[in-house]
């Protein structure tokens, strides 16, 4: 088959950030799929056609652009942050393994974009410097029960962790729910780091201990980053604190 797909991340929001491989594939593309608030970041050539899709809707939008490239056409499906995180890629690898056999033919390539969680600890220090794990908030795709289990579990081993999909109006306050169950296993001067809208105009960056934390200054755009035993921060003269995860860690 000749069509091509191409997942492609863009990064967290500022353009720099948008590496010069996943431009290429976007400037390369007669198809763009995405999310129409991210479509309208990129310029568009002419006889390039764009399809602005909800964002809700990921499965259906790999569909419909696996069906494209089916017909021979060069596709790019775009995601915020990296493709591969809570996003466009799963679900295009999905549609694949439950579509039509052809589909398995496509030539489809990922390319990488910054994930929010990098851009976020790039902006205070080194808080996911060892080890930490990713947790998305979200009860849409799995039960409130896994992801108290896997915040419970992550505690017990000490990791730092970084929150994704923390709030919207449709999931009942993910945020406020999970720092009720990390109040119960990491201690109270924990640091934690509430990142929102990373690379906007609107950026916020909010340092807070973790017996501070209720969810409050939380939406859809905020990453949150909650520390392990060995985070700390460094006070600095006229500077915010640096946040940090120690490299050494003790045995248990
Ligand atoms: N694929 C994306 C994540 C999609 S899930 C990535 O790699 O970043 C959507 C969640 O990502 C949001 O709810 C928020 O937690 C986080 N996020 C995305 N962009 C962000 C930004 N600019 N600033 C802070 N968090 C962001």
């Amino acid at each position: 088959m000749s069509g091509r797909l191409t997942v492609v991340g863009i990064g967290p929001g500022n353009e720099a950030w948008i590496t010069p491989a996943a431009s290429a594939a976007i400037a390369g593309a007669q198809d763009v799929y995405g999310y129409g608030p991210y479509l309208n970041r990129l310029l568009t050539r002419p006889g390039q056609t764009r399809h602005a899709t909800d964002n809700r809707e990921e499965l259906a939008r790999a569909v419909a652009a696996l069906s494209a490239a089916a017909t021979g056409r060069t596709v790019a499906v775009v995601s915020g942050g990296d493709p591969g995180v809570f996003a466009m890629a799963a679900a295009v690898c999905e549609a694949v393994e439950a579509g039509p056999p052809d589909w398995r033919a496509l030539d489809i390539a990922i390319e990488p974009g910054v994930t929010a969680m990098l851009a976020a600890a790039s902006r205070v220090g080194a808080p996911l410097g060892a080890d930490f794990a990713a947790i998305s908030l979200s009860d849409n795709l799995k039960p409130w029960a896994l992801i108290e289990r896997r915040l419970r579990l992550t505690s017990e081993a000490d990791m730092a962790l970084a929150l994704y999909n923390p709030a919207s109006q449709a999931r009942g306050g993910g945020a406020a729910r999970a720092f009720a169950v990390l109040k119960e296993c990491r201690a109270a001067g924990t640091p934690v780091v509430l990142a929102s809208a990373i690379g906007r105009p609107d950026e916020s960056i909010v340092i807070r201990r973790l017996s501070d934390c209720d969810g409050e200054g939380v939406d859809m755009r905020t990453l949150i980053i909650v520390g392990s035993s060995a985070t700390r921060l460094v006070a600095r003269p006229g500077r915010a604190p640096l946040v940090y995860t120690e490299r050494f860690a003790r045995a248990p």
